[in-house]
Parts: structure tokens; sequence; C-alpha cells
């Protein structure tokens, strides 16, 4: 009989949204031996072909079946830094799973049939962080590169991964982190519910151990520029600057108080401690008629957390997604639209906000928005939304926030024109070494290319560490 997938544990709904902890609880060893065994181990593993960094899928899978847990981390490991940390938030339906023999031809994202790689890398992953297992990776120290020193600006996970590959062989490297904590957006967007900080913080000191010096508060292009980085002795420099910058809907009333960027919001409550409020300094609003407008895990992550805060706070509101497609085409992670359903977060699918309408003391008040229809594909492949005439309404809503869209980081690159980007703002890169127009800097992640995924921006880095590994050989 074909066996089913394993339902992997969560938290129960009524408990966890008045909390941060994290919902998914993984599987256990057990559920990841059953799990694995669904796996047919085909002889041409598409799996593989479909993560973005060409982790051996079949070979890990097949070692745990076998209860070789260190083999299995091993070949993740061959490939990915932080296989706890994409466990848990690789959008693998639109990946690996997406393209796992078991997923139906021609389907939008993984049928559920599909085998969970995710949830195995995780459980892997979690094995290796509570057993050391990082130890075991063999160093592959080259003593002519021993003598230099490469900087990494950003430790976001392109800046991290690039920075573990190139200490991993003998390379003295240095981060150079412009805000006060580690790990980018995994620190100060991606709420805990997803990424416990436990976990984030393994995963960082594992690439400490490895001998890599990380500096918080330091800005490259104010505190100090990038071609100073050369005069202290780097031999070459990574960029990994990442998407920071929210972008707005340029519509009246969006300067009204009460309306928040999603990075805004989610940074004061991840990295502020804001939910902690007036123990800590950064103050967060929060509403009963709170509209996310967005469709992307940006939006799932500010309307979830926005739900908590209520909860916390004692206010019984609502919370509600505004989006401009249909839930198809959202880009979100699946599992967090599903999600944020069961929490009960509200989806009104194709409408588009026109103007925010406020009261005499200056705050959102209200909504205007216009009804869509889905006309035809727009460059990003996905049906373009047309406005309805005459189709205005109104929601009433006391706190906003905006979730459209992240583009580059440009701190650095404005005060740097040796470096080329894009009209975007994007650093443009040769995509064979991720080297830049400046000699001896490279770039990957975000900066590069725009918005993509946590494991995407580590396969940059990790082409880039190869490069500049050569690129330091041949000095
Ligand atoms: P970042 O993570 O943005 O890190 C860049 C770092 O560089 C930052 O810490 C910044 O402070 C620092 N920096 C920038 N300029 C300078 C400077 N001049 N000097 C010093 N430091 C500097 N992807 C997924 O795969 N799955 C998800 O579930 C997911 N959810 C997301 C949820 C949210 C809320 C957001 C915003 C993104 C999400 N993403 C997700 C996307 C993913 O997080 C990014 O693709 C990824 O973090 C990009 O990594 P990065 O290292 O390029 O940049
Ligand atoms: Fe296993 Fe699916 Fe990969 Fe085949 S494609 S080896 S079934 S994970």
């Amino acid at each position: 009989m074909k066996k089913q997938p394993v339902k992997v544990k969560e938290k129960d709904v009524y408990a966890r949204v008045k909390n941060f902890e994290e919902v998914v609880e993984g599987f256990s060893e057990q559920e990841a031996q059953e799990e694995a065994s669904r796996c047919l181990q085909c002889k041409d593993p598409r799996c593989i072909s479909g993560c973005p960094v060409g982790i051996n899928i079949k070979k890990f899978i097949s070692q745990i079946t076998q209860k070789d847990y260190l083999g299995a981390y091993l070949t993740i490991r061959e490939k990915n830094d932080f296989p706890s940390i994409c466990g848990r938030v690789c959008p693998a339906e639109y990946q690996c799973r997406k393209s796992c023999v078991l997923t139906k031809k021609d389907a939008l994202f993984a049928s559920p049939e599909a085998i969970q790689i995710h949830f195995l890398e995780r459980f892997i992953g979690d094995y290796g962080l509570k057993n050391n297992l990082w130890q075991k990776i063999p160093l592959r120290k080259d003593t002519l590169l021993n003598q230099k020193k490469v900087a990494v600006v950003g430790s976001g996970p392109a800046g991290l991964a690039c920075a573990g590959e190139l200490a991993r062989q003998g390379i003295k490297v240095v981060v150079f982190e412009g805000l006060h904590q580690v790990g980018g957006v995994l620190r100060y967007g991606i709420p805990e519910f997803r990424l416990p900080r436990i976990v984030l913080d393994k995963e960082i000191e594992i690439i400490k151990n490895l001998g890599v010096e990380i500096h918080t508060n330091i800005i490259i292009g104010r505190t100090k520029l990038l071609e100073e980085l050369f005069k202290e002795g780097y031999s070459a420099v990574f960029l990994g600057l990442g998407a920071g910058t929210p972008s707005f809907l340029n519509i009246s009333g969006e300067n009204l108080c009460n309306i928040y960027s999603a990075n805004e919001f989610l940074t004061r409550l991840n990295l502020m401690g804001s939910g902690y409020f007036p123990q800590y300094h950064t103050p967060l609003n929060i509403g009963k008629k709170i509209v996310v407008i967005g469709g992307g895990n940006t939006a799932m992550d500010a309307a979830r957390s926005a739900l908590r805060l209520q909860y916390i706070n004692g206010l019984k509101g609502e919370v509600a997604i505004a989006y401009r497609r249909t839930e198809e085409e959202m880009p979100a992670r699946r599992l967090e639209i599903e999600h944020a359903k069961e929490e009960g977060i509200k989806f009104e699918f194709l409408i588009k906000p026109q103007e925010f309408l406020g009261d005499k003391s200056g705050k959102v008040k209200k909504i205007r928005f216009l009804r869509c229809r889905l006309g035809e594909p727009d460059s990003s492949g996905r049906p373009r939304p047309e406005v309805i005439p005459g189709s205005l309404f109104e929601r009433d809503c006391d706190l906003a926030i905006i979730a459209i869209g992240l583009s580059a980081n440009r701190i650095l690159t404005q005060v740097t024109p040796q470096i080329k980007v894009d009209k975007y703002g994007d650093i443009v890169v040769d995509p064979d070494t991720m080297q830049t127009s400046f000699k001896g800097v490279f770039a990957g992640g975000d900066i590069v290319g725009g918005e993509g995924t946590v494991i995407e921006a580590m396969g940059m880095a990790k082409k880039a560490s190869q490069a500049i590994r050569e690129y330091l050989s041949r000095l």
C-alpha cells in the first residue's frame, strides 16, 4: 500500500497565537524514518535539480533510512551551511519538492504527496546542532591562503555563508554588520514563531567557531569607506548588503500615523524588542482593525505577528490581508498562508488600495480600495491585476502595514561609484564569479538581482567564495 506523508506536529492554534513560540515542531526520529522511507530513490532524482544549491537529496534521504545521521548531515553541509534554518524557511514547495517525482505534472507548487524534504533537512540540521556535528566537517585549509584577509559586509545569510566557506579554507574573515545584531533578515525580519533565535544563534556560533570575527554597528560606506578596507590589508571584499529598502504605494494619505512598512514593523518587534515595551525603549502601535497590504512572506509574517500582539495586548480585533491578485499567485510559502488562515487572519483578494483616510489627529481610519480582475501575464509571469472601474469601496482600519516589496540597500553603493548598479540599484556582477566592477569586490544575495530566498542568497555566496579563493591565489 502507498505510504501516506507523515504529518508534522504543530502547536495548537489557540495556544500559539498568544505567543511567539515556534509553530512547527518538526519530525521525531521515528517520523523522519517513516517519511524518508517514502522516497523512491529515483534513478533520475529530479529533486536535486530543484534545489538552488544542488544538495544531494536522494543521498541524504537514503542515509536517514540507514540511520547514518552524521553522513546525512555531512551530505547536506557539502552544499548548505544552515540546514536548520533552511529546513524551516525554504519555500520547498516551489523548489526541491516541486521537482520531486511525486508532485503532479504541471502543478504550480509541490503536491502534498511530494517527499517533505525540508522537514527531513530540518531534522538532520537540528540533530547536527544538538550533537555538535559541525566539528566533523572536513576543513580544506590552503596554507598559501592562510595569510590572506577577506572582509564581508553584511551578516545576512549571504554574508555568513560566504564567511563560513572562506574560513573553512583557512582564510581570515572579518564580517562588518551595520545593525547591532547579526543575521540580517533572519534576525530582524523572520519572526521567532518561524525561526527560533536559539537556532539562528547556534548556526552563527558555528561560523564564529570557524574563526570568523564579526563586528556589529559598523556601516561600510558611513563608518568607514570600502576603499579603507583595502588600505587596512583586506585582499578582497564580499558584499551581502541585502534588499533592506521597503517599497511604498505612493498613494494619498500614506504618511498618516499608524501606517508602517512591514520592514519597520518587523524590525521594531524582532530587533528592538518592542513587544516588551516599556522594558525595551522602542514602542510599536497596535490596532483593532489591522490591514496588511501584500501577498509575500513579509506580509504573512507581519500579519501573524500583529495578530499575536493583539492577543498579548488584550485587543480583540481583526487582522486582514489585502492582495491585488488571487491566492494562487501569492508568492508566500504555502505553509505560511495555511497557518495564517488557521490563526484567523482574513484574506481579501483582488483589491488594490487607492487612498488612506485619516481622523483629525492624523491617524489612519479607513482605506479606500478598488476591486481588480486578472488580466494578461506581466513581466513576473503572473496575471496582471486590472482595476475594475467604479468599484471603489472603503474598509475600516486603525493600523496599516505595507508589505509590497523591498529594494536594494544603497548605503554603500551610493558612495562607491566604482561599483556598477542597475536601474533598481542592484549590484551588477559577472554571473560566473559574482565579481563586481570594483576589482577584488564580489557580491551576492538580495543585493544582486533583488529580493530572493535565503537559499538563493547562500548559493550566490558560495559561488562568490569559490571565485574569491581563486582570486586570492592569483595575488
Ligand atoms: P539580508 O538578510 O538582508 O542581510 C543583509 C545585511 O547586510 C543586513 O543585516 C544589513 O544590515 C547589512 N548591511 C547592509 N548594508 C550594509 C553596510 N553598508 N554596512 C554594513 N552592513 C550592511 N526567504 C526564504 O527563503 N524563506 C522565507 O520564509 C523568507 N521569509 C522572509 C520574510 C521577511 C519578512 C523578509 C523581509 C524576507 C524573507 N525571505 C525569506 C527572503 C530572505 O530573507 C532574503 O532573501 C535573504 O535574507 C537575503 O539574504 P542577504 O544576506 O542577501 O540579505
Ligand atoms: Fe525521493 Fe522525490 Fe528525490 Fe525521487 S525525486 S529521489 S522520490 S525526493
